[in-house]
């Protein structure tokens, strides 16, 4: 085995999948700089504009906004961990794999959690929220996930955000899916802990997960009465890295910071907006394809849809893994299959951030159609890219 491993180059794939998405070459060249030491002043400059770039993107003021080591999940252990100490109650929101995830992790930090789950393919709903913060005296902590990439729901947030107001609960979401492909807005929405993931929306390799943290919760970091039980995700250390200490803590992932670094400027070059509207035009495009087509979306009702996550019900009579297959094989093109309860009952088409195009949209929903037909699948053909194309032709009269 050893003798016959020889170098790699891997082929260059079309990613529509639940992530990673494409990658801009100028992140890739970016992270191809010489490495610096991770306490030398240039790079503590390249720091300093990562944080101002993170606030940029999560539209916030926060000072504790920087990007941790580890991919999304390491956001979201840093999130619970720091927050929350043993015997703290908690709600956590479930209507999908990654709220089941946050449940977990908020057990394992020793808290007593209520759960308020809706079924999968659906938002929570804030009447349930406000049952569970107003059945107990004193819930520190609620989390919820913005975009639910296991189902395609969008979450709305200001409801909830107000009852976590109300109740003078922490309110920690998860933005791994959303992130740069729609409206965050932490200040504004008064959200106090929000972490992400690189290789979503912001279209940078997977490695680093951003997050920020309010004033409020800064101040329950400040005044915990015992010590964060990570040491590596303790942020009152981390923070005294990216701050004006830089203390040493652990060593950056020096080039993947130059990435992050990359793809965020990519972002502010474009601009939010634009960048928003991008993803809901090309998600839009998309799913008038996919219903020309005669195929069915999972998340019913359209403002519940994300525009970076479109989840579709496989045909009856198709098997999942023979498209998939065939999509890559012969198309190049990545796209997701169901996770948990939806394993082959649906197929997770990503258009995040690079990979949002009109040219992948097309591609995508010809590729399908034509590996569909061949499988006598029960489809409408040849109506899909016209139905794209009026939708493209609608949002420019927007
Ligand atoms: C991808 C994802 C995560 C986990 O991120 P990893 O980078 O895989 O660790 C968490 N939450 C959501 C909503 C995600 O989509």
């Amino acid at each position: 085995m050893l003798d016959s491993i020889v170098h790699r180059d891997p082929g260059e794939r079309i990613l529509l999948g639940p992530g990673p998405s494409n990658v801009d070459p100028r992140v890739l060249r970016a992270m191809a700089a010489p490495v610096l030491g991770h306490l030398d002043p240039e790079f503590l400059e390249i720091m300093t504009e990562t944080m101002e770039l993170l606030r940029f993107v999560f539209q916030t003021r926060n000072q504790l906004t920087l990007p941790m080591s580890g991919t999304g999940s390491s956001g979201m252990e840093t999130a619970l961990v720091n927050m929350l100490e043993p015997g703290d109650d908690a709600v956590i929101c479930i209507h999908g794999l990654f709220g089941e995830r946050l449940a977990d992790a908020a057990k394992r930090c020793g808290a007593n959690v209520t759960v308020v789950s809706a079924p999968w393919g659906s938002p929570i709903d804030p009447d349930d929220v406000k049952k569970a913060l107003s059945s107990h005296r004193a819930i520190k902590l609620l989390a919820v996930v913005h975009a639910e990439t296991s189902t395609g729901v969008l979450q709305p947030l200001q409801e909830i955000s107000s009852l976590a107001r109300e109740y003078n609960t922490l309110l920690v979401v998860d933005t791994v899916t959303s992130l740069g492909g729609i409206p965050v807005k932490v200040d504004e929405r008064g959200l106090d802990v929000v972490f992400s993931g690189t290789q979503k929306c912001l279209s940078c390799p997977p490695g680093l997960a951003p997050i920020t943290l309010s004033e409020r919760a800064v101040r329950v970091l400040r005044e915990r009465k015992t010590k964060v039980q990570s040491w590596y995700l303790d942020l009152s250390m981390i923070q005294q890295y990216w701050g004006k200490e830089r203390f040493y803590h652990h060593t950056a992932p020096i080039n993947m910071i130059y990435a992050l670094h990359e793809a965020l400027l990519i972002i502010k070059e474009e601009g939010l907006e634009q960048r928003f509207d991008r993803h809901a035009r090309n998600s839009a495009a998309l799913t008038a394809g996919l219903e020309a087509m005669g195929l069915k979306m999972l998340v019913e009702q359209p403002q519940y849809r994300l525009p970076s996550l479109h989840s579709v019900v496989i045909p009856d009579g198709v098997a999942d893994l023979d498209v998939r297959r065939r999509l890559l094989s012969e198309y190049s093109i990545e796209i997701g299959g169901g996770l948990g309860n939806l394993k082959g009952q649906i197929w997770r088409i990503g258009l995040m951030g690079t990979s949002s195009t009109k040219k992948h949209v097309i591609m995508l929903l010809s590729a399908l159609e034509n590996i569909l037909v061949s499988l006598n699948a029960p489809v409408t053909r040849g109506q899909a890219l016209k139905a794209c194309e009026e939708a493209y032709s609608a949002s420019l009269d927007l």
